[in-house]
């Protein structure tokens, strides 16, 4: 066996750590010193037991954030697990453990990238890291703050490059250029109970719900654009009815979802739920949450950079990919700031098991050093 490679060797420290969200567990204190190492300023914007590292060298432009999360969720069941979560083995090629893919092997991959990097090429522009332990649960005092305390400094990164597990089949073959955004809603309908037989004497809100979801399932919400497929609205949950068979209920419960692209808002699809629902029903409370914006960053030089750099290492053309889940690239790209996410292949993340592929991982530590070189250095 030879000896572990640096990104290996550093994500195995990472996740040793048991760093349950939003507990860092000194992931970050170690990235940190690594880092001050380089030359790097560390700044601390810890808040709510959040962990904030907010890293930076060299005043010049343009300015490349480099960023992540050291959180990771939790286990479940450990004796499913083939081996313990926090102590990182490989078997077959494999490195197990939690977090190896989501994301403390893209972390790890960014570290070593920018260590061999300073080695080489004499920067042009400046570097950050924004690492926080707040991405896996409610992202309220993580990277959307520190994008705040930015904001307030009147800084404006050009690029990010977020090592969120993007890859599908083969590491590289995708790139995430955007996020749909997630607005759900608690509806509410009020009636009034009563006897089958004598609805005039009730008010059923079951039947004045069923215009209203017929409504909502066929309205186009908007045709999506080239980036993203249209809006979509899920009804997840309906709840009525007391049990009885001969029972108007007093009230319905409906639970939707939209999953939105950036041809609609948060604002325009409340207002057009609400239009649809001051229609049909007398009484109702809508309860809205709201979880994300979409995003979509524009065609810019990381784009190219990163699909050169891929390509150049790993032969593949990567596709710009807008589905998935939410990531903390929502709150990076408001700033005017173009963002990617790439990394590792993302079929195990949050499961039993969760790992990556120990080859990938300097080929993964190698693209970034390339992008970086390519758009703040002298890429040969
Ligand atoms: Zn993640």
């Amino acid at each position: 066996m030879s000896a572990d490679s640096p990104t290996l060797a550093l994500t195995r420290e990472l996740i040793s750590r048991r760093s349950l969200t939003p507990d860092d567990a000194g992931c970050c204190a170690l990235i940190g010193e690594r880092l001050a190492r380089l030359g790097f300023q560390l700044e601390w914007l810890d808040r709510e037991g959040v962990t904030n590292l907010w890293a930076t060298l060299g005043p010049g432009s343009p300015l490349m954030i480099l960023a992540g999360h050291t959180d990771v969720v939790p286990t479940g069941p450990l004796e499913r697990w083939s081996s313990d979560p926090f102590q990182p083995q490989v078997r077959d090629g494999l490195l197990y453990g939690r977090g190896a893919a989501d994301m403390k092997s893209g972390l790890a991959a960014m570290v070593c990238a920018v260590e061999r990097l300073l080695g080489e090429t004499p920067l042009k522009g400046s570097l950050a890291f924004l690492i926080t332990s707040d991405e896996e649960g409610m992202a309220r005092h993580g990277t959307k703050y520190v994008a705040e305390v930015l904001r307030a400094r009147g800084i404006r990164p050009d690029y990010a490059i977020v090592g969120e597990a993007s890859s599908h089949l083969r590491l590289g073959d995708r790139i995430v250029v955007g996020r749909r955004g997630s607005l759900g809603c608690n509806l509410r309908v009020h009636g009034r109970q009563g006897h089958v037989a004598y609805p005039h004497k009730a008010d059923n809100p079951i039947h004045r719900l069923a215009p209203v979801l017929a409504e909502l399932v066929a309205t186009e919400w908007d045709r999506g654009n080239a980036s993203f497929p249209p809006t979509s609205l899920q009804i997840s949950n309906v709840h009525a009815g007391t049990g009885a068979n001969n029972v108007n209920p007093a009230e319905a419960d409906v639970v939707f979802n939209f999953r939105y692209c950036t041809e609609s808002t948060a604002e325009s699809l409340k207002a057009r739920v609400h239009a649809v629902l001051d229609r049909h029903l007398p009484r109702y409370e809508a309860d809205w949450w709201h979880t994300g914006e979409p995003f979509l960053t524009r065609q810019g030089r990381l784009i190219e950079a990163a699909q050169a750099a891929i390509g150049e290492i790993t032969g593949l053309r990567a596709e710009q990919f807008t589905g998935g889940g939410t990531s903390d690239a929502r709150f990076i790209a408001p700033l005017d700031t173009e963002v990617v996410e790439i990394g590792p292949i993302n079929d195990s993340i949050h499961k039993i098991d969760e790992h990556v592929s120990v080859e990938d991982l300097e080929t993964l530590s190698r693209i970034y050093q390339n992008i970086l070189a390519r758009l703040l250095g002298t890429h040969r």
